[in-house]
Order: C-alpha cells, then structure tokens, then sequence
C-alpha cells in the first residue's frame, strides 16, 4: 500500500470534505521551495505550505539547531519555570517589534495566539472594573478556527454550524481602496460605544477573507481613534508577520502601532508550531496586582517549548543575512512583472501585490464561491503541473519561501499564464 492509501484509511484532513476528495499526495522530503512526492515527483511549494515557510524546507541551520536543542531540553513547565530558548526568544522579538511593545506571551498556533489577544484586551477591562465586551473587527476578516478567533472573524459558510454559539462582535468595512472615509467613520461610530472592548485587524492584508489588500493611511487612523478613546488594538500578524508584507512587520508601514500583536505561522520559518502574542507595558501592567484573580489564567501545556523557540532563533539568524532581504525584494520585483503580464488576461481582475504576496482574482461567469468549480479546477490544474497552490474561492494568490529561485517562481508564473490562456479559450 503507499503512504496515500494507508492515509485514505486512517486519517481525518483539515478543511476536507472526506467523501468527495481524493487521495492526499504523500510528500516524503523537502529542501528549498521544493517538495517530493513518494513517488519521486517534484513539486514547486508557491504558497509556502499554508503561508509557513520562510526560508525553504528541511533548512539545514534550522534543522542543526533544533537538533542541538532535543538533545539539552526539549520541554519544562513554564509556569515557575523558565529557559534560555524562550528568553531569548522574547528579547529578540521585542527588539524587532514596534517599539511599543514589551512583554511575550507563547501559545502554539495563530488561533491561539489571537485567542490571548482577545482575552488579554477584555480581561484589561475587567480588571479596571469596567465592563466592556464589544470587540470591534474588520470585514471579511478571518482569525482562526478556535471560538474566540471564529467570532472575530466573518460569519461565512465555514463558521455557519456555530453561528448561534459565536460572541457578538460590531463589523466594520475594511479601508480598501475607495471605501476609506466610511470606514474610518465607522469605527470611529464603533469606538463610541461604550462597551466597546478592542479593535482587531490583520494589518494590511485580509488573508484568508480572498487576499484582501488596503493601505497604511486609514488603518493608521483607525488606530489612531481607538488610541484617543484608550480603546486597545491587536493586529493579527500570524500572516503578515515576518517578511511577508517586505518589512519585518505590516505594523512597520503604521505610525500608530498596536497595542497587541499577534504571531505565528512564520515564526519559526515554518518548521514548528509555535505562537506568540506582544503588548505594551500598560496592557501587562493592567494585571499586576495583590489580588490573585486578576492574573491572566491561560496557558497551554507545550507553551513556550524550547525546542520550537530554538527553531524560531534560528529563522531570525537567517533574517539577519542581508541574502534573505535581497530574496524578499527579488520576489517584489518579479512579483510586480508578472503583475503587469497578467492585467492583459480577459478573465483577470484586481491583480494585487503586497511584498511577497502577489494576488488576482479570475472571474467566473457562473458564480464565485469558495464551493465552485473553478477553484477545484485550477487547483488541480496548477498541482497537476506540480505547482502547489491553493485558491481561495477565484482568487489566486502566490506566498512563496523566500529561498525561491528566480527560475522556480518563472515557472510558477508560466503555469499561471498557461492556465489563464486556456480558461479564456473557454
Ligand atoms: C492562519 C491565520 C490564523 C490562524 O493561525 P493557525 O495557526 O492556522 O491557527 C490567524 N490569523 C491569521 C491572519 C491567519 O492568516
């Protein structure tokens, strides 16, 4: 039996209707941006496996220091106890941080790691003795799969069983280009409340809400009206995080910085799982106290492994080689040729580019949800020609590792441009 069939028997996959899906393909190895199947076929890795991936798979340095950690800790309690790994971790991350932000909280993921978000700004409140629970979110925003980061997110039809469980939330229009002013009056309307707890947001790209990308401007005055009214923000970062956006962080582009910022995905250069979650001193002091119920009582059993904070120190050793900023330019500027290649395409609307992440939309005469046929065609398309990517709904997008070689990602484009040519002949 190969890997797959044994697969087919045993195993339950994220985000799949088990009935109607095929057989997974089998992946035993990767380096680079590539990956290989078991039966020895290559793929090119374009969205760096579910947006992870930073610096290519299996990366030897990475690989050698979480080695090296296994063998001295690999896990301790971390409450009453601490290590090397994550305190490292911290001063590291709070030196590449807004300058606002000054304390680490670990989780395991990116729902968890909005999940202390959350909890950290409600529980703020009621600390102070006040009660505010409104949380105030974006637009076709999506936060995780966890309950709290499901209410924070867009109610569509991956949440619609739990729609009567899920927290009340205000939405906001996101400040996408030519929507600005009304959303910036909208939360301003929202912040007024006065039960409004915390404004959340992914900065500058609403990832999995279809690649969303608007500006610095609004989203600066957004915060900027939270801050006035000593509303906190927490900008969701687990995608935008790391590289993604051209600068460390989205918040870099921003001249009002969150209060609370959340990490995952390429935290450890997509080797682990690990999440993290930043404030500032107020919202940290907020919970200092003589009396005990006002400690933040959340945890996670693997909080703060070593072994995924040593992979985490690796990735930003790598993040310290001028090559790595020098690939993620290279990627933005071949990005944005492609971009200018495709705007020909008939079937091509609002190509989009955003640091590495460059995004268009194919247009479906039919109709376009996340359930068309379009979107299982041109996945299977691409993945058929060895290209891995995963289209949300009709809107294509390309994530990929920063260690893409320019040939690779040529490649890539071509597969696209094959796949646009033969959608238009229809
Ligand atoms: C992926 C993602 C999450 C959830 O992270 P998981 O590790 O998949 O739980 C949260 N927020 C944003 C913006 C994401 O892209």
């Amino acid at each position: 039996m190969t890997l797959s069939e044994r697969d087919g028997k045993v195993i339950w996959h994220p985000y799949t209707q088990m009935q109607t899906s095929g057989l997974p393909v089998a992946i035993v190895r990767g380096e680079g941006a590539r990956l290989y199947d078991e039966d020895g076929n290559e793929y090119i890795d374009a969205i760096a496996s579910w947006w992870v991936n930073t610096h290519g798979h299996a990366h030897p340095y990475i690989a050698e220091k979480v080695a090296a950690q296994l063998k001295k800790l690999e896990h301790v309690i971390f409450a009453g106890f601490t290590h090397e790994p994550a305190v490292e971790l911290a001063e590291r991350l709070l030196k590449i941080l807004p300058a606002n932000q000054s304390r680490i909280f670990y989780s395991d993921n990116g729902s968890t790691a909005v999940e202390v978000g959350l909890k950290m700004a409600l529980q703020y409140w009621h600390n102070r003795g006040q009660k505010r629970q409104k949380l105030i979110v974006l637009s076709n925003s999506y936060h995780g799969d966890t309950f709290g980061a499901m209410s924070a997110s867009v109610r569509d039809l991956f949440t619609e069983p739990f729609w009567d469980l899920l927290f009340d939330v205000v939405r906001v229009d996101a400040p996408v280009e030519g929507k600005e002013e009304e959303a910036i009056a909208q939360l301003a309307g929202a912040v007024g409340r006065d039960d409004a707890a915390a404004f959340i947001f992914e900065p500058l790209l609403q990832g999995a809400g279809g690649m969303i990308m608007y500006g610095a401007d609004p989203l600066d005055k957004m915060i900027g009206i939270c801050r006035e009214k000593g509303i906190p923000t927490i900008a969701d970062e687990v995608l935008t995080g790391f590289g993604r956006t051209g600068r460390f962080f989205a918040s870099d582009y921003l001249s009002n910085k969150p209060d609370i910022i959340c990490m995952s995905k390429g935290l450890t250069g997509g080797t682990m799982a690990l999440g993290a979650t930043s404030c500032t001193g107020e919202i940290f002091d907020g919970f200092l106290s003589d009396d005990k119920r006002k400690s933040f009582f959340h945890g996670h059993s693997y909080t703060g492994n070593p072994v995924a904070c040593a992979a985490a120190l690796a990735s930003l050793d790598l993040f310290e080689k001028d090559e790595t900023w020098k690939n993620i330019l290279g990627i933005e500027v071949q990005h944005r040729h492609f971009l200018s290649r495709i705007t020909a395409y008939p079937r091509v609307r609002n190509a989009r580019q955003i640091g590495t992440i460059v995004a268009f939309d194919v247009v479906n005469e039919e109709e376009t949800s996340y359930l068309n046929e379009l979107r299982d065609w041109m996945n299977d398309y691409c993945v058929g020609r060895r290209i891995i990517i995963r289209p949300l709904g009709n809107v294509m997008y390309l994530i990929p590792p920063y260690c893409i070689t320019n040939e690779e990602l040529e490649r890539v484009y071509s597969i696209l441009c094959e796949m646009l040519d033969e959608i238009s002949s229809h």
